[in-house]
């Protein structure tokens, strides 16, 4: 058993006049009805606006992120080359220092081990030569690679500031729309009969917005479920305001629709 329907009870006035009377009430609330679901969207859609940003955000913000871990490995590969460097100075240095013992070499002994032991200097010295041209190579690399990067981050920022302005323009429009819509809206509300009121807003509540439905094929629009042909007589003739028995939103029909609207 659905809410009690709102009688309108003025059986003793002509039959016009009350058709009048729950036409007019329908159409308000029907006219409500289209105000609220363009309120309940703009609500969503100013909800929806921070996620909306994020995602305008996220190319930029990827390429901020993997900029960031260039620089960190080009700061590293910079300490690694001038420690290679470093290194190269002292082993050149020693290279030389075995080169100078030359002249203290006595026997033909001796100077076998001497030119061992500068080969083996030269070849250490070689190695790290390499590594030092190797670390030099990669920090290029990498500054060339920070350098195309930020060519794209640059781009990315663009994009970014012309969609954020876009969206944000569309979000103050919104903003307009709702506040103009919520007047209208209350303007609308205050024609419609309180109980009425009271019920349809405990609809629209339940219902996700839909309060009001139409009857078409004889079935109700809301919960497009099968009606009674009884019913649908009777909210035809419009003598009173109807309920669908199953989803209990409030019964139209399109002729209803056909009267003037408000203005
Ligand atoms: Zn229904």
């Amino acid at each position: 058993m659905g809410p009690p329907r709102l009688r309108v009870g003025l059986e003793a006035l002509d039959t016009i006049i009350i058709e009048d009377f729950v036409n007019s009430q329908l159409q308000y609330l029907i006219e409500l009805q289209t105000f609220d679901l363009r309120i309940f969207k703009i609500q969503d859609q100013q909800r929806k606006a921070p996620e909306l940003l994020k995602a305008v955000e996220a190319p930029l913000q990827e390429i901020l992120t993997r900029l960031q871990v260039l620089k960190k490995t080009g700061e590293s590969l910079v300490t690694q080359r001038r420690s290679a460097e470093r290194e190269l100075a002292t082993q050149e240095d020693s290279l030389h220092k075995v080169r100078n013992r030359l002249s203290e070499l006595k026997t033909n002994k001796e100077y076998q081990a001497h030119l061992f032991e500068i080969e083996q200097a030269r070849k250490k010295k070689d190695s790290i030569e390499e590594n030092v041209l190797e670390m030099m190579e990669r920090v290029e690399e990498n500054e060339k690679a920070i350098k195309e990067l930020e060519e794209q981050a640059g781009e990315a920022k663009k994009v970014f500031d012309v969609e954020s302005a876009r969206l944000e323009a569309q979000v103050a429009e919104l903003g307009q729309e709702l506040t103009d819509l919520e007047r209208q809206q209350k303007m609308v509300a205050e024609m419609v009969e309180k109980p009425l009121l009271a019920r349809y807003n405990r609809l629209k509540t339940m219902r996700k917005g839909f309060a009001v439905a139409e009857v078409r094929d004889g079935a109700c629009g809301g919960c497009r479920l099968q009606l009674p042909p009884q019913l649908v007589a009777e909210v035809r003739r419009g003598d009173e305001l109807m309920d669908c028995s199953y989803c209990h939103r409030i019964l139209f029909m399109a002729h209803h629709l056909e009267v003037e609207t408000l203005d």
